[in-house]
């Protein structure tokens, strides 16, 4: 059977989420304009808007994307508190169910009978259409969160996850509309036009961030680099370095990629609210990086005649001799990595000796920078 008749197509509809989807979007729709037009909104109703918007969104992101989900750094309990109460909010499942799917999602990603939301599945499936049916590779699996299962705090939200996500979403825009004295407009906006942007900025991360962008670190599946994309999200558009190095806490890895997520992560560090973040050593994603220029240029070469132009041929020649040194450097910093590692667990290690075994993997990661440089030349020569 090929894979795509696996997919099955009339999976009973999930009402719940559906009518949620449907209602809250029309109201959004509908509403939005007409209480502006008419009533209009008022400062405390915008600033409320923002505010619940992004506790929303940090709360997805730096709580059950980077944090529950993929464990890339420790939170203090009173970020985690925020993180599970504002991701209730969000009305995206409880913490539990998120991050079992996701965490099927990276394991099995793009397969269409296994990833929950197959970017193969076409935009409509992987943006929204795989909560609206009950469809086999949706049911929850619980047994990759058994680390999530031993926290109460996490227990609880599951448990009692109806009330808490009726009692956010009703109870925080109606109080914040009566303390700003706009009882409807605040409920409009930080209540009804809050919650659908938060639900199609989220759902983005499955759908177009698996379709539209580039994609420097790997192309073994649809995963992309999107700085647009980012901007919306917080900083999860970089989903292509996220795909490659799920365990990092930064999804824009260089520092002036637009990561808000990853910014509060690393600032709450210095109040002690958050510790121990996981970092992917330079090395491994020059490596990454300079693995795809080298596969790209090899596919390029493949397509360019093979006799005949000096040129192309030059070109080949040292794309082939950048190709060894860059395995040279490759084996030489695992050498140099290993030797620290064995020093260190003889516990026989000087200061001095750390920091030169230091100064050598750094030493290393620089001449990979180098060449990634010269390698994008050759490869503008080959264009
Ligand atoms: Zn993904
Ligand atoms: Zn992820």
């Amino acid at each position: 059977m090929s894979q795509t008749t696996l997919v099955e197509p009339k999976a009973p509809l999930n009402w719940t989420p559906t009518l949620l989807f449907l209602f809250t979007f029309v109201a959004a729709v509908v509403l939005v304009p007409w209480w502006g037009i008419t009533h209009g909104f008022s400062r405390g109703a915008v600033a409320f808007f923002a505010f619940f918007t992004i506790a929303n969104g940090m709360a997805i992101t730096g709580g059950y994307h980077r944090l529950w989900a993929h464990k890339t750094y420790d939170a203090h309990w009173s970020l985690r508190l925020f993180y599970m109460v504002f991701g209730a909010m969000s009305l995206q499942n409880s913490a539990f169910n998120w991050c079992s799917g996701h965490r099927t999602h990276h394991l099995h990603v793009d397969d269409v009978d296994l990833d929950p939301y197959s970017a193969k599945r076409g935009f409509w499936f992987s943006h929204i259409g795989w909560m609206l049916r009950e469809y086999p590779s949706g049911v929850p699996d619980f047994t990759n969160i058994p680390d999530l299962r031993r926290d109460k705090m996490l227990a609880f939200q599951h448990r009692y996850y109806v009330p808490l996500a009726l009692g956010t979403n009703f109870g925080f825009p109606l109080l914040a509309g009566w303390l700003v004295g706009d009882l409807w407009g605040t409920f409009i906006l930080a209540g009804i036009l809050r919650l659908v942007w938060a639900h199609h900025v989220t759902f983005f991360i499955n759908s177009l961030a698996h379709m539209w962008g580039s994609r420097p670190y790997t192309d073994e599946n649809t995963a992309r680099d999107n700085p647009v994309l980012a901007v919306i999200t917080y900083g999860e558009g970089y989903h292509n370095y996220h795909h490659i190095f799920a365990h990092d806490y930064r999804n824009g890895v260089r520092w002036w990629q637009w990561d808000p997520t990853k910014w509060l992560i690393a600032s709450l560090q210095f109040v002690g609210l958050t510790r121990k973040l996981k970092r992917t050593p330079d090395f491994q994603i020059q490596r990454a990086l300079l693995a795809m220029q080298f596969k790209r240029a090899q596919d390029k070469l493949a397509r360019l005649p093979t006799t005949g132009r000096s040129q192309i041929e030059a070109v080949r020649e040292r794309i082939a001799h950048e190709y060894e040194t860059f395995h040279a450097a490759v084996a030489e910093w695992a050498k140099v990595k290993e030797q620290w590692l064995e020093e260190k667990t003889r516990a026989v290690i000087e200061h001095w000796e750390h920091a030169s075994f230091q100064q050598q993997l750094r030493e290393i990661e620089r001449r990979l920078h180098l060449q990634r440089r010269r390698v994008r030349v050759l490869h503008a020569q080959l264009a």
